[in-house]
Parts: structure tokens; C-alpha cells; sequence
């Protein structure tokens, strides 16, 4: 069993301002194991920070379940919750402002929290100034924030939020004010912490170099995890386009979408457009994938046909099995049950665009697929 930090179980939040209901999450699960390094990625608006506040027990769902390291999130008392805040997890934004007092020094910085926690002076002195190894910036210790450089500062946060060794660094575009060159310095550093000291973290950024840093990167879509991201551990030798989301090569990442208990899924924004569903799809389940075709469209279409006989596993028999289901204008749609029960997916789906359909894929299966299957959404079969 992996031993997961984080359990986000169906997470729902609406946000009432005046009479408008805005939500911002809707019905968004996730799972996160000890030790994980997760960038997470999305448009603005799509529920990142709405996701992070929640899981820095900052904020409340309005409904769905949260469990980080054992706590639930949904059950705390206000003195757990501040405890929760102060111990279990790290938090540093984008704004230095917000992470660093201002008039403190460096090191009252780095002490304030183990202040708070109760360590005594002696052992929170040696903390900090070991931090401010760490990070880089044992000399600054008497320096206020704004005599140190943008990437400096951040560093400092870093240690802040490391005071009190949480379980869980959430950082919320911790690089949105540094320049390229000091966001790649923070991040290779946040994943030496990731090694080092075993923390978990999770990263809000719109810098797609971060994606190729991580263990997994995950898109977040109108308040739900859309797609993820994940590094192979032996790159293919077959070139497989990109990844739709982060733009990574498919050689060295995989991609795949995320499939909830009941069978929900969000179709790539690439396979909306390159196959025609028009609201409706036919469910073809092979022996091992599952087709999503136009609706119609493999039964009367002599090349669909074709191209249908070539993308199957050679040699296994296929058992078909036809439905429709609806899809929506954004690519969501739910995947009957049967084809939940004969395809073991497992929560994920690796997705295949073909000429006229789209497949989707187990992961488990990655090894065994025709080296074509594998490519990732948004590659176009070159025909
Ligand atoms: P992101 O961090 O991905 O840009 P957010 O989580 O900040 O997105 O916001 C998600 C949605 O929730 C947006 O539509 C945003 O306007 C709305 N929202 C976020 N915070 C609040 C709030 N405190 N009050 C009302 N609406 C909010
Ligand atoms: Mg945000």
C-alpha cells in the first residue's frame, strides 16, 4: 500500500459572493503519496489556489472529504486547525510580502514560527541558522527581506515554511515574480528539499520547466483534475509528440487523464477538436481499451473501420460492445459501467487520438500497447 499524504475525495467549494454562486471546485479528488514532489498547472480561475487553501487548512469545503497526514480537514477545532496550520504543513506564496515580516530580520523570520510552536531559544537559534545554511544564505541572517533579491527572498520563505519540518510544502506560485533563470534555481532547490528532507510538495506555477522537475504534474481544469502528467521511468525510444498540457516530451513523460470512482472524465481540449463527437459518443470496449467513437460513425464508415482494425491489439480477440453516451460542450462524460468492470483503468487513462476516435488506455497495459498507442493526446496519427 503507498502511504498517501493527501486524500482529496470528491472536494466541492462555491464561493456565495452576494446573490452569484462562483465554483470553484467541483468534485475534485486527488491523491498524493509521502514524499511526492506534484506541480500542479491550470488557467486562472481553475481552483489551484481555492485547491491549496483548503489543503493548508486555510480554507473550508463546502462539501467532499480532505485528509492530509491522517487529519481531517473537514472535523478540526479552531485550536487543531491553528496547530494543523503551524506544524503540518509549509505555505509560501507569490508575493514576498505575504511569506516575510517586513521589519524582522532573516532569523526572526525563520524563529517567529518555532516561537510559536514553543521551541525553546537555544534549539530554535540552532534551527534557523542551520536553514539559513540551507537555503543558502547564512551570511544574510541580520538582513532585513528587502535588502535581499527577489530569489533571495524566497529562499528565506522556503525556510520559514520549513521551520517546524511539516509533512506538507504548499507553495502557490512561489516564482511568479523571479525571472527564468532564478524560477529554475528555486525550483531544482525546492526538489532537493523534496530529496533531501522528504518533504511533500505540491507547486502551483504557469512555468511549464517546472513539469519537467516534478515526479507529476497536474492540470487542473474549471475545478478538477484534469490530466496528469508523469516522468517515465525508461524513456521510449520511439519519438511520442508531446504531452498536450505541459508540453512535454512523450518519450520521457506520459500523460493521462484522470477517471473518478463512477466512471466521469474530462476529454483533452485537443481530442475535442480533432474528433468530432458533437454532444454524443459511441463506447466501443475492446479486450483491453476503450474506443469513443462519433456517434454512428464505426459502423457505417469504411475507413473508420480500417483504421479501427489497425490501432487494436493484434492477435486478441475483440469483444465489442456499443453505447452511447453524452459528452459535453467542455469533453466531459461518464463511461458506462461495464466498461469500468472489463477495462481495469484504476482511475487513469492514457489517451489516444486516432483519425475518427479516441482511445483510451489503462496505464497498466503501457508496456504491452503497439508503440503508436502510446503516444500522447494531442498527437495527430500521421496517416
Ligand atoms: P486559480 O488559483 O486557479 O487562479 P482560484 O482558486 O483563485 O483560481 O479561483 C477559482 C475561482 O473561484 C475563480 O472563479 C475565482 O474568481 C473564485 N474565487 C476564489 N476565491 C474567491 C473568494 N474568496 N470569493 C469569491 N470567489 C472566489
Ligand atoms: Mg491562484
Amino acid at each position: 500500500m503507498q502511504d498517501l499524504l493527501i486524500i482529496c475525495d470528491n472536494l466541492i467549494k462555491i464561493y456565495k459572493v452576494d446573490d452569484l454562486e462562483v465554483v470553484a471546485l467541483q468534485g475534485l479528488d486527488l491523491e498524493v503519496a509521502r514524499g511526492e514532489m506534484i506541480a500542479i498547472v491550470g488557467a486562472s480561475g481553475s481552483g489551484k489556489s481555492t485547491l491549496l487553501n483548503i489543503l493548508g487548512g486555510l480554507d473550508n469545503p463546502s462539501a467532499g472529504r480532505v485528509t492530509v497526514a491522517g487529519h481531517d480537514l473537514t472535523r478540526l477545532n479552531e485550536r487543531q486547525r491553528t496547530r494543523y496550520r503551524g506544524l503540518i504543513v509549509g505555505h509560501v506564496w507569490q508575493q514576498s510580502g505575504r511569506n516575510l515580516l517586513a521589519d524582522l530580520t532573516i532569523a526572526d523570520n525563520v524563529d517567529l514560527p518555532q516561537i510559536f510552536k514553543g521551541v525553546s531559544a537555544s534549539r530554535y537559534k540552532r534551527r534557523t541558522r542551520e536553514l539559513l545554511e540551507i537555503v543558502g544564505l547564512g551570511d544574510m541572517a541580520r538582513k532585513k527581506p528587502d535588502q535581499l533579491s527577489g530569489g533571495e527572498q524566497q529562499r528565506v520563505a522556503l525556510a520559514v515554511a520549513l521551520a517546524n519540518e511539516p509533512s506538507l510544502l504548499l507553495a502557490d506560485e512561489p516564482t511568479g515574480e523571479l525571472d527564468s533563470a532564478t524560477t529554475q534555481e528555486i525550483i531544482s532547490f525546492m526538489r532537493g528539499l523534496n530529496k533531501e528532507m522528504g518533504v511533500t510538495i505540491l507547486i502551483v506555477t504557469h512555468d511549464v520547466a517546472v513539469a519537467s522537475v516534478v515526479d507529476r504534474t497536474l492540470a487542473i481544469r474549471d475545478g478538477r483534475t484534469s490530466t496528469e502528467t508523469v516522468r517515465r521511468n525508461q524513456p521510449l525510444l520511439a519519438t511520442g509528440g508531446a504531452s498536450v498540457v505541459v508540453g512535454l516530451p512523450g518519450e520521457t513523460h506520459q500523460e493521462s487523464i484522470f477517471i473518478d470512482r463512477v466512471g466521469i472524465l474530462q476529454l483533452p481540449a485537443e481530442a475535442m477538436e480533432q474528433v468530432a463527437l458533437r454532444g454524443r459518443a459511441d463506447v466501443r470496449i475492446a479486450s483491453d481499451h476503450v474506443e469513443l467513437w462519433p456517434s454512428g460513425l464505426h459502423e457505417h464508415d469504411q475507413d473508420a473501420e480500417q483504421s479501427d482494425g489497425s490501432s487494436a491489439v493484434i492477435g486478441l480477440s475483440l469483444r465489442l460492445h456499443y453505447e452511447t453516451i453524452l459528452v459535453d460542450r467542455v469533453g466531459r462524460l461518464q463511461l458506462p459501467r461495464e466498461t469500468l468492470e472489463r477495462v481495469p483503468f484504476n482511475g487513469r487513462a492514457q489517451v489516444r487520438i486516432a483519425s475518427y476516435h479516441v482511445e483510451l488506455w489503462p496505464m497498466s497495459v503501457e508496456s504491452n500497447m503497439p508503440e503508436q498507442a502510446g503516444q500522447h493526446a494531442g498527437r495527430k496519427d500521421e496517416k
